[in-house]
């Protein structure tokens, strides 16, 4: 079972005065220094607020982007915790290094119901380390700076990392409430989804989305593929795809997903055009083409309409939806009409709707398109899909007992 912040703070004969270390997911999209989606934010004030309330002293730890295990000023959580004590709307001190000098005066100083950021988590390369022991040291020193830990960033729970998985073992814990509402949706799809149940899955990177695909056949039935990974499916069945994105390693696996879907009875619907362009650019003159009339000096960038269309009406009758991965590169605008076919297909649908990616949540935002549209917005990308998959989430699993 996971405890919730109720049952820590009953444990604790209240949270007043103790130090909460909240490992929250702050990992958003960056230009430069403005934050391009501040979903994830968002997202982790509720809890870092409750614990405020009850008069913890909050410690925020986070990461943001893929930063070599040292201090780098462009992966600074500076802007990010600067949102945050936005959103906060109560004091919110930043240190300005993860576990040294400045975090503990930082953390000293905090009054009750007051809020520290500590600075990216993978500045230090204990974070990340595949060695139990340096991952080990860095959570030792982390958990010094407090009195309890609340596991709150749902995208990195299938992490085997210091922040995520090490401290919860050297800390009282509890699972934060986005951890507990984004497993409690995730359960619902995987415990008896309403029929039919539809999975959407884009995005750049079929190996990252191959091992759900296979557990996602026994469960699901349609699968519509759309995004980068559409490339490596068309590949497997033959076809030409000029100059797309594809991962040629994964045909022989991709083709045996292929074989799985047509064998389970589950409709793989693949696009039928696309649209290309010379370039990844928003001034390249984009074309629709059929799948198998790709120019070989040009890339697949989007679904075509005609599949937006076939994708459309395979979505509006369903009862249960998941959407993982953009339709094309939706960044730019010549590229992001099938991306919001499928998110326009999804507000229709009477039944549970579920986005989950960093990127996706991102992508309907800018369409211009709320929430509260959609059954749930997940933050979590890789860690909804290994959930998903059925597989040990080890930042889930370490807070059981
Ligand atoms: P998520 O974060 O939602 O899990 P991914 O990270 O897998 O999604 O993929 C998101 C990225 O996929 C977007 O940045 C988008 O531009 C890119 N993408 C979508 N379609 C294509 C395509 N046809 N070619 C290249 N990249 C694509
Ligand atoms: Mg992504």
């Amino acid at each position: 079972m996971l405890k919730t912040v109720d049952e820590l703070a009953t444990e604790f004969g209240g949270l007043e005065g103790r130090r909460v270390l909240v490992r929250s997911d702050l990992n958003v999209p960056l230009d430069g220094t403005r934050i391009t989606d501040d979903g994830r934010v968002r997202a982790s004030v509720p809890t870092i607020l409750d614990l405020s309330r009850r008069g913890a002293r909050v410690v925020v730890a986070a990461h943001l982007g893929r930063p070599e295990g040292k201090p780098d000023p462009a992966y600074s959580l500076a802007p990010v915790a600067g949102r945050l004590a936005e959103l906060l709307d109560i004091p919110a001190r930043q240190a300005t290094d993860t576990v040294g000098e400045s975090a503990r005066a930082t953390v000293d100083g905090l009054k009750p119901g007051e809020v520290a950021v500590l600075e990216n988590v993978r500045f230090e390369p204990g974070e990340t380390s595949k060695v139990d022991a340096e991952r080990g040291r860095f959570a030792d020193r982390l958990a010094t700076l407090a009195d309890a830990f609340v596991s709150d960033g749902f995208g990195v729970v299938h992490r085997k990392q210091a922040s995520v998985y090490d401290v919860a073992q050297l800390l009282p814990h509890a699972a934060g409430g986005l951890v507990l509402d984004e497993v409690a949706v995730l359960r619902r799809l995987t415990e008896q989804p309403d029929r039919p149940y539809v999975v959407v899955l884009g995005g750049s990177k079929v190996s990252d989305k191959l091992g759900v695909i296979d557990s996602l056949l026994a469960r699901a039935d349609r699968l519509l593929i759309g995004g980068g990974m559409m490339f490596t499916f068309l590949l497997a069945q033959g076809i030409e795809v000029g100059r797309s994105l594809v991962e040629p390693d994964h045909v022989d696996a991709v083709r045996r997903s292929i074989a799985l879907a047509a064998d389970s009875g589950v409709d793989l619907l693949l696009p039928t055009d696309v649209v290309v362009a010379p370039e990844i650019s928003a001034e390249a003159s984009p074309s629709v083409v059929a799948v198998d009339q790709i120019p070989g000096d040009q890339l697949g960038l989007d679904i075509g309409p005609a599949t937006a269309d076939r994708f459309r009406a395979a979505i509006e009758d369903a009862r249960t939806v998941f959407w993982n991965g953009p339709m094309g590169v939706f960044e730019l605008p010549p590229f992001a009409a099938g991306t919001r076919a499928v998110a326009e297909a999804l507000t229709t649908v009477d039944g549970l709707t579920v986005v989950g990616g960093g990127d996706s949540a991102a992508a309907i935002r800018s369409l211009g398109f709320a929430d509260d549209q959609f059954g749930h917005v997940s933050t979590g990308g890789g860690a909804s899909l290994e959930y998903l998959e059925g597989k040990t989430l080890p930042g889930l699993a370490v807070l059981d007992d």
